[in-house]
Parts: C-alpha cells; structure tokens; sequence
C-alpha cells in the first residue's frame, strides 16, 4: 500500500456511513430522501454509472428512481418526463446522466431541471452562485475532491493550485471551489502553451483530462498534492484495465499526497451525489 495514498473509497465508506444519520433525522420526520436518475440510450459506460448511482442510493435508504429512455426519444419527451419529476414530491433530486444523445440540446435539458433539484449543479443558477461563492449545490466530482483535501488537511490558501481540464462537470467547477478556498488557480487546457510549465509549479494539481497516464513524474514538483479524476479504459492488449490521466506509478514517488485509479475520486464523486440528495430532502423539509 503506498503511504501518501488518498483512498477515496475508504473517505467515501465513512461519509456515507454518517449520511445514515441524516437520513434516519429526515425518516422520522416523515421525508425519504428520493433521486430520479434518467438514462437516454444505451451507452455501456453511462449505464454502469447509472446502477452505481441506484445502488448507492439503496445502500444509503434514499428512495431512487431509474428512468430509462430510448437514445431516439425525442428531446419533448424527455423534457415532458423532467417536468413530471420536477412536480413529483417524492423525488428531491434529478440527474440526467450524460452525454445524452446527439440530437438532444444538452443545455435544454439541464436548465429543464428545478434548481431545488438539481443535485448535480450543473443547472445556471447553481453554477452562478457556485461563482459567487455561495453554492447551493456543488457539482459532485469537483464536490468530493474538496471533501478529500479537508480530510487530508491539505491547506490550500495562498498556495499554487493547478486544474489541467476546463468541462463544466469537473474543470471549471473545481476551479472555481479552489478559487473561493483561497488558492492561486490556474486553469490549463487543450490550447495551453507548454502545459508543464504551469503543472511544475503546482502545490496541488487536478488532473480532468481523458487521456491515459496523461500527467507523468517530470510534470509534478515534488510535494505536490495529486488528484486524479480521469477514468479511462485502457485497450485489451494493454490489460482493458481502469487507469487514470496520471501516471500513478511514477508520480506516488514524487507526490506527497495522490490518488488511485480506481478507488479514488469516482467512489466520492456518488457519495456527493448521495449528500446532495440529502441536502435537496432537507432544505425542502426546512432543515
Ligand atoms: P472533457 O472531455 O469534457 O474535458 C477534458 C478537458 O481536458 C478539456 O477541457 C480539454 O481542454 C482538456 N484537454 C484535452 N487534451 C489536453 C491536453 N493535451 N492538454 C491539456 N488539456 C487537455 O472531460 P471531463 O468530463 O472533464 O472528464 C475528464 C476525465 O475525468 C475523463 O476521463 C472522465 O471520464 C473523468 N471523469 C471522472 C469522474 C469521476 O467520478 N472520477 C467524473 C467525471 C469525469
């Protein structure tokens, strides 16, 4: 086991073991925290995620719904069913699991969903006062990265933090929770100059990229805090296993903190999913 590991399923187990308590709080108080997930078509990868999120949410006594769709429904449809669960007293939170299909206008649908609902805070309004540095709901991967940072005590004011992707589901919104957190952000991208150079200076990097073994040693100061958000399959002939954008290998002997692929950010990223399902429950019973 490397010593300087952050075991995001380890930190997410004991979160999830204290969402219990707020769920049982909600429980006796009449209110079962519920989450509609909506699956358009049949991406293989999307569909696992999906009975993860279900199942997560069994484990954790929230009520879930999993809505699945044809990837030909047609865009009124689907925005016909959001409008249905936006009315729906039993469901708190909404997910539509993307990338959705092509012909479906991705920002439609995302605006569809109630802002009360949307526990994956990629509606405007919630990206607006996540900006303003008064979230409501925080986008759930960038959301348990944080949780991670505050559980290895990693201080963060004033120090150089590096995020290499600018998606609206990870890039942009951790930058931005860096940015409120007191940290000096740089957001590096696809058209970013000599992209090492930025890395190099980090006191925490984030990598969201998509490409395998992306960030390697020589791209890390030693001491830096690493955290992985890449999933990326690697081909059958390289062992069609998990593996990360970081080259984890090499980067556990220069990072002081880093974090595994699998069993790093993706069991945090559904954890979060869970508290902001909680959380939607709880400020609609007034708590
Ligand atoms: P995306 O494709 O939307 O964004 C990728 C970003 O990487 C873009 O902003 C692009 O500019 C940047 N990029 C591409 N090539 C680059 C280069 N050569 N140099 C610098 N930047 C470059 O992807 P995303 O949705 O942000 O996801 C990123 C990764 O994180 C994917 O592997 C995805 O599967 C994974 N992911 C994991 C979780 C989780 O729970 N662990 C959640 C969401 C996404």
């Amino acid at each position: 086991m490397t010593q300087n590991l952050i075991d995001g399923k380890a930190l997410a187990d004991e979160l999830r073991t204290a969402f219990k308590t707020r769920v049982a709080a909600l429980a006796a108080r009449g209110c079962r925290p519920g989450l509609a997930v909506i699956l358009a078509g049949e991406n293989p990868a999307s569909q696992v995620y999906v009975r993860n999120k279900v199942s997560a949410c069994e484990a954790a006594g929230i009520y879930s719904q999993k809505i699945l769709l044809a990837a030909d429904v047609s865009q009124e449809t689907l925005l016909a069913k959001i409008a249905e669960l936006n009315a729906n007293p039993a469901i708190h939170g909404i997910l539509v699991q993307l990338p959705l299909p092509r012909h479906i206008h991705e920002e439609t649908v995302l605006e569809a969903i109630s802002a009360e609902k949307d526990v994956d805070g990629f509606h405007a309004e919630n990206v607006g006062a996540l900006a303003q540095g008064n979230p409501r709901f925080i986008p759930c991967t960038p959301y348990g990265v944080m949780k991670m940072f505050e559980a290895h005590k990693v201080d963060w004011v004033g120090k150089e933090a590096v995020v290499i992707g600018r998606s609206n589901i990870v890039g942009k919104p951790m930058a931005l929770l860096l940015i409120n957190a007191g940290a000096t952000v740089t957001v590096c991208h696809s058209k970013t100059r000599d992209l090492a150079s930025h890395t190099r200076r980090a006191d925490i990097l984030v990598a969201a990229v998509g490409k395998p073994r992306f960030v390697t040693a020589d791209m890390v100061k030693p001491g830096a805090v690493v955290i992985d958000v890449g999933i990326n399959r690697l081909s059958p002939e390289e062992g069609g296993k998990l593996c990360g954008d970081v080259d984890f290998e090499a980067v556990k002997n220069v990072a002081a903190l880093i974090t595994p692929v699998p069993g790093g950010v993706g069991p945090m990223t559904i954890t979060m999913l869970l508290a902001n399902t909680i959380e939607a429950a709880e400020r609609r019973m007034g708590a």
